[in-house]
């Protein structure tokens, strides 16, 4: 279970702030959007994960809800923030991350259909407890190119998900830039990128191999 305050792990630094907010974006890659039979919205998709949804993705095999319906992957690149953003410029963001990663923005999708078509908010299948693990984080300055940021997942050694921020429908900086106008972000706080095509359910057993290709490799089995 999520143990509270939960601390990233930001490698080769003294990080101790505790996670503040999770700010999560739908439908940021058009291949996503599709496989789900989703529009691509015009203006990004916001929800959030309160922080109690984190949980340490190499600490401890997975534990999905029993008898939830079908719990799906979506593997996403995920920044820490560093510094406060309120209002902030795109060109004020890159300055302001402290560290990136990878996280499982993992989703009771029978659960999230049902809400969606009732009109109703999505946090019963996106914000329970360990509905977002996470893993190592580098520290921002060691990024060269922040568009060049490749994710991968496979699961039992099969491929499942491979995407770039190039491919980001509102790009790394903006993104964070348009949430600023809305939510301030704070020191400690999570932003997850959104999640290319390939998602799909997690079964007992599977195991998760996740890169952020050049910068980190994560594994983690689900009980
Ligand atoms: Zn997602």
């Amino acid at each position: 279970m999520s143990t509270s305050p939960f601390i990233p792990r930001l490698l080769e630094s003294d990080w101790q702030q505790p996670l503040g907010k999770i700010v999560c974006v739908g439908r940021n890659y058009a291949e996503h959007a599709a496989e789900l039979n989703n529009p691509v919205p015009k203006q990004p998709l916001l929800f959030m994960k309160p922080a109690t949804a984190a949980v340490d993705l190499e600490q401890a095999p997975l534990e999905l809800p029993k008898d939830a319906g079908e719990v799906h992957y979506e593997t996403e690149i995920a920044v820490l923030v560093g510094k406060r953003l309120q209002k902030a410029d795109p060109d004020q963001v890159f300055a302001a991350i402290a560290g990136v990663g990878l996280a499982l923005d993992l989703t009771l999708r029978d659960l999230q259909t049902q809400l969606k078509q009732k009109g109703h908010p999505w946090e019963l299948a996106k914000a329970w407890d360990d509905s977002c693990p996470l893993t190592a984080l580098v520290k921002a300055e060691k990024v060269e190119d922040w568009q060049a940021l490749e994710l991968s997942l496979s699961i039992n050694g099969e491929e499942r998900q491979r995407g770039q921020a190039s491919q980001m429908l509102t790009p790394l900086a903006q993104l964070l830039s348009y949430i600023s106008q809305h939510f301030t972000l704070e020191e400690g706080d999570l932003v997850l990128t959104g999640t290319p095509a390939g998602v799909g359910p997690l079964h007992s057993g599977d195991q998760l191999e996740l890169e952020l290709k050049g910068y980190l490799q994560a594994s983690t089995q689900v009980k």
